[in-house]
């Protein structure tokens, strides 16, 4: 499932129809990426109107038009955003497509665990989007705010808390194993043993992975440095990048989520005793099913 930065670079994508006109929309009403929808009064909201802003927020997308539409996505699990050139024609799963001068703008998901929808305001972003928690890269994304939830769920597993969408939007499984490693924590640590003065450092390392990953993965899809935990995480065979550590990764269930971490930098807290069942790994792709996450229900559902 695309985390913050790859979700950013689905935005990207659709710049290319900036300040154009979309002349013609085509859907596939009934489809699933339009539960919860009416889609009857689509057609009316963006034909002639023009794509003014796209925004993004953790796993969501927004993008606003001329006459007050925001159409907001969810890429779910195999969701995806793509310009064609002028004439496409769509495929089966391309569920929506905004036709503009010399493009087209499309919304593919072949499973469609994405989801999509469509509101009217008047002066800025619908108030689902204002709702949304404090972007992590953000002032409101405070150490009060972390130190509050970590105290919250003191006794949920580290990896189980920085999933939760309601307060770490844009943290999906990769990422939140990327913090751990860089703070030496194992996925099971209790919550509550980073409360304090150690919420602190969990902030830092959780903004210093979105911020680093933005300029990798959120520019032009770019793998991170060689010295990320991220570059190793999907293959099985290989051990921790950090320099004089390199002892075998470690790949496991942990707070529900297939996860790796490194049993020597990462070592479990008292009383824990890890166990080492052996878990098929999923090689070479980002995506895993939304599904299986434990993270919050995305508001777009
Ligand atoms: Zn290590």
């Amino acid at each position: 499932m695309p985390e913050l930065a790859e979700v950013d670079y689905f935005r990207r994508r659709w710049d290319p129809g900036m300040g154009k006109v979309v002349e013609h929309l085509e859907l596939h009403a009934g489809a699933r990426v339009f539960r919860g929808c009416e889609t009857a009064g689509w057609h009316e909201l963006l034909q002639g109107a023009v794509m003014e802003v796209s925004l993004a927020h953790g796993k969501q997308m927004l993008f606003g038009f001329s006459g007050g539409g925001w159409l907001g996505v969810h890429l779910g699990m195999t969701g995806e955003l793509r310009v064609e050139s002028a004439g496409y024609e769509p495929g089966r799963h391309d569920h929506l497509v905004l036709r503009q001068a010399g493009g087209v703008l499309v919304f593919a998901d072949s499973r469609m665990f994405g989801c999509l929808r469509l509101d009217v305001a008047v002066g800025g972003p619908p108030e689902w989007w204002r709702q949304l928690p404090p972007a992590v890269t953000s002032g409101g994304f405070s150490i009060d705010w972390v130190d509050g939830h970590l105290r919250r769920r003191h006794r949920s597993p580290i990896k189980a808390v920085l999933l939760d969408q309601a307060v770490f939007p844009g943290v999906g499984n990769w990422m939140a194993d990327e913090i751990l490693w860089r703070m030496g924590l194992h996925p099971l640590t209790p919550a509550g043993n980073l409360a304090g003065a150690p919420s602190r450092a969990l902030r830092y390392h959780v903004r210093w992975v979105a911020r680093r990953a933005m300029t990798t993965i959120g520019t032009d899809w770019s793998e991170p440095p060689a010295s990320w935990l991220y570059r190793y995480r999907w293959a099985a065979g290989h051990c921790c990048p950090r320099p004089q550590c390199a002892t075998p990764l470690v790949r496991e269930e942990a707070a529900g989520r297939t996860s790796c971490w490194c049993p020597s930098c990462q070592p479990p807290p008292d009383g824990l005793t890890p166990t080492r069942k052996a878990r098929p790994v999923r090689t070479g792709h980002r995506r895993e099913n939304p599904l299986a996450t434990s993270s919050a229900r995305p508001p777009l559902s």
